[in-house]
C-alpha cells in the first residue's frame, strides 16, 4: 500500500514536470504500454486525457475498465487482422506502415461507421528498423489518399522515431527530415500532427518541429515486460 502511495506521488511529480517542458500547442500523448490501470487512472486524474498503447490485447483490455472520454492512440505495429479489434473505439492509429493496413482500417472504419484518423509512420532513423514506410511509399500512400482512395480514414499526419543513440545531431538530422517531408505533403493537403520525440529526445524533436510527442517512461518510469 505504502509502496503504491508512493509510486502514485512519482508519476505525479514525472507528469507534471514533463507537462511543465511542454508548451500547450504540443499534445503530449502519454505512453502506457506495460502500466496497470491504476497507473493510468491516477494519471487521467490529473487531467491527462490522451494516451498511447502499442498492443492490441493490452489496450482492449484497458479501454474496458477506463474512463471512455480517453482518447487512445496505437503506436505499436499493427497487424492486419488485429484492426477490427479496436476500430470502434481508437481514436487515432500512429502506426501505419503499410498500404494493406491503411485498406482494412478503411475496411473496419465502415463497417462501424466511423472515420478513424492515422498518421503515417515513416522510416526516417539511419539504423536498421523492422516498421515503418519508405519515404516514396509514404509519398504514394498520401497521393492515393488525396485521390479518394480511402473514403473512412483521416490521414491527420505522421509520425516517426529517430535512432537510437547519444548523438544528438544524427537525431535532429532525422527529425528534421521528417519535418520537410511533413511541410511538403502539407503544402497538397494540410497536416495536423507530426508525431515525433519520446522520453529521451522529445525536447529535440519538439526544436524540429513536433507538435505531438510520446512520453512513456519519462512519466510512468521503467516498464516491466513481465507484467
Ligand atoms: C514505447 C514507445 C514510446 C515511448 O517510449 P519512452 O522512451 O518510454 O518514452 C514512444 N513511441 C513508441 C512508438 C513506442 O513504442
Amino acid at each position: 500500500m505504502n509502496e503504491d502511495l508512493d509510486k502514485f506521488s512519482e508519476i505525479t511529480d514525472n507528469y507534471k514536470k514533463i507537462s511543465s517542458k511542454i508548451q500547450a500547442d504540443v499534445e503530449l500523448v502519454a505512453v502506457s504500454k506495460t502500466h496497470p490501470v491504476e497507473m493510468i487512472q491516477h494519471i487521467y486524474d490529473q487531467g491527462q486525457r490522451v494516451f498511447g498503447e502499442n498492443k492490441v490485447q493490452e489496450l482492449v483490455e484497458k479501454q474496458l475498465l477506463l474512463p471512455k472520454d480517453i482518447r487512445w492512440h496505437l503506436i505499436g505495429h499493427l497487424q492486419t487482422n488485429k484492426v477490427k479489434y479496436i476500430a470502434s473505439f481508437i481514436d487515432t492509429i500512429q502506426s501505419v506502415d503499410s498500404e494493406k493496413l491503411l485498406e482494412e482500417i478503411d475496411k473496419q472504419a465502415e463497417k462501424n461507421n466511423r472515420k478513424i484518423k492515422v498518421l503515417l509512420q515513416v522510416k526516417i532513423a539511419e539504423e536498421e528498423t523492422k516498421f515503418g514506410l519508405e519515404i516514396h511509399e509514404a509519398k504514394e500512400i498520401f497521393q492515393e489518399y488525396l485521390n479518394g482512395k480511402f473514403p473512412n480514414i483521416e490521414v491527420k499526419g505522421l509520425m516517426g522515431m529517430a535512432t537510437l543513440t547519444e548523438d544528438k545531431n544524427q537525431v535532429k538530422k532525422e527529425f528534421t527530415l521528417l519535418k520537410q517531408i511533413f511541410d511538403k505533403l502539407s503544402l497538397q493537403r494540410k497536416l495536423d500532427i507530426l508525431s515525433m520525440g519520446m522520453s529521451d529526445d522529445f525536447p529535440v524533436a519538439i526544436e524540429c518541429g513536433a507538435n505531438s510527442v510520446r512520453v512513456g517512461s519519462a512519466i510512468f518510469g521503467h516498464r516491466n515486460y513481465n507484467l
